[in-house]
């Protein structure tokens, strides 16, 4: 390597702020258009357009609308994969923002918009440095984020088997969020974020007149008893130290005050930190399930829907990672976190196959107060748009670190 040369990093902060005004423009018009799910052609025409415009040719997924498109260096070396999400959410804009959300119903409340501007923005200082670059940088822009597994299907589609893809010895991600004071750079090693699952229960009993409940299998006092017997479950069987939530959202039941139902119904959602306390948690929910049911006569019909894994953030590339934040941004606005998200992530997926972390880039607004900024998925929540440049430049710095050759 040629050590006279500049390093890389030097204006990588300044580059991104120069550029910050492409990268609102481009994170505003996505915004504008925000699509829900795994096929999300408008958000795709866009990010195609703009991966084109840096002479980079994106390609396209086939079950998906997803994307990838390769930064190739100066110098030969292994790949780092940098991912966006592309999705919104189906919830009402009330942001009063003069960008907000021309689609009814459609949001960018998670920031994914800001995602794809952000990895563009980095695109653009990797394109402008490949000299700097020992192997190449593979972008990965995924829909789907929101609960349909959009980055499993990007797998499944062999993303790590593609030429680009079966070198890749890192992988990076950004999500920005309202949590934290903007500019920082929030993470943890370990468990960055939960595993989600869901809890599905038909309680099947005997129905038949209020006033004879003997004559009956009442399933409602079993809900009830489900319901209490979990959070015990919860409190007796889990590590305090690797914790476990349970919570039933949703219970219906009967129609009206001389009817015992046949039924009842409940659901909710089980979050876990690890894959052990994860396996232990299922068991509890069935025995406890299926012991009440049997206690009264009723019959469980349970499913427990298995959503995300646990977000495990690889030490060593976590703290590489953090190291190479605190030199583009210094070490006050690097944060390690106490503890884990009880939030998911489909990244989890990639982390599962590639060492790799996902990272939080706050974008609180200065005049907003912490204990009351909408946060993310909020219909009001609003975006400190100049944290933007300190998510592209830490993108684009990881890649170059990990790439130095
Ligand atoms: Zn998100």
């Amino acid at each position: 390597m040629n050590t006279t040369t500049a390093d890389p990093l030097a204006t990588l902060l300044t580059d991104a702020r120069a550029a910050l005004p492409e990268t609102v423009d481009l994170r505003r018009r996505l915004h504008r258009t925000p699509e829900v799910g795994l096929h999300l052609p408008a958000t795709q025409a866009i990010v195609i357009e703009e991966l084109r415009g840096l002479g980079l040719e994106p390609r396209t997924g086939a079950a998906t609308t997803s994307l990838t498109a390769v930064i190739e260096g100066a110098r030969p070396g292994p790949t780092i994969l940098l991912r966006a999400d592309m999705d919104g959410l189906p919830l009402a804009e009330e942001t009063g923002l003069e960008f907000a959300s021309a689609t009814p119903g459609t949001m960018h409340a998670c920031g994914h918009d800001t995602h794809m501007a952000m990895l563009l923005g980095a695109a653009r200082l990797l394109v402008a440095r490949r000299d700097a670059l020992a192997g190449r940088v593979l972008l990965m822009l995924q829909p789907g984020e929101e609960g349909y597994h959009g980055a499993r299907f990007m797998l499944d589609e062999g993303l790590l088997e593609m030429p680009a893809g079966q070198d890749v010895t890192g992988a990076f991600a950004l999500h920005i969020s309202t949590r934290y004071a903007s500019g920082t750079i929030d993470y943890r090693p370990g468990a960055m974020l939960v595993a989600a699952d869901f809890i599905r229960l038909t309680i099947r009993g005997r129905g038949g007149h209020a006033s004879a409940p003997h004559e009956t299998i009442d399933p409602i006092p079993v809900a009830a008893e489900i319901v209490l017997a979990l959070q015990a479950m919860v409190t007796r069987r889990v590590d305090a130290f690797d914790p476990a939530v349970v919570t039933i959202a949703h219970i219906d039941a009967g129609t009206t005050t001389n009817i015992i139902p046949e039924t009842a119904f409940v659901e909710g959602t089980i979050r876990t930190a690890s894959e052990a306390t994860r396996a232990l948690v299922h068991a509890g929910v069935r025995r406890v399930v299926e012991g009440i049911c049997a206690a009264h006569g009723a019959i469980a019909e349970l499913e427990i829907i298995p959503g995300y894994p646990v977000t495990l953030n690889d030490p060593g590339f976590t703290a590489f990672a953090a190291e190479v934040a605190a030199e583009v941004l210094g070490t006050d606005a690097v944060v390690e976190l106490a503890s884990p998200i009880m939030g998911a992530e489909d990244f989890s997926y990639v982390l599962q196959r590639v060492p790799g972390a996902m990272f939080f880039v706050g974008a609180r607004p200065p005049e907003e107060d912490p204990a009351t900024a909408p946060q993310n998925h909020s219909n009001r929540v609003v975006f400190h748009e100049p944290a933007m440049a300190v998510g592209a430049a830490v993108y684009a710095a990881v890649a170059l670190r990990h790439l130095a050759g």
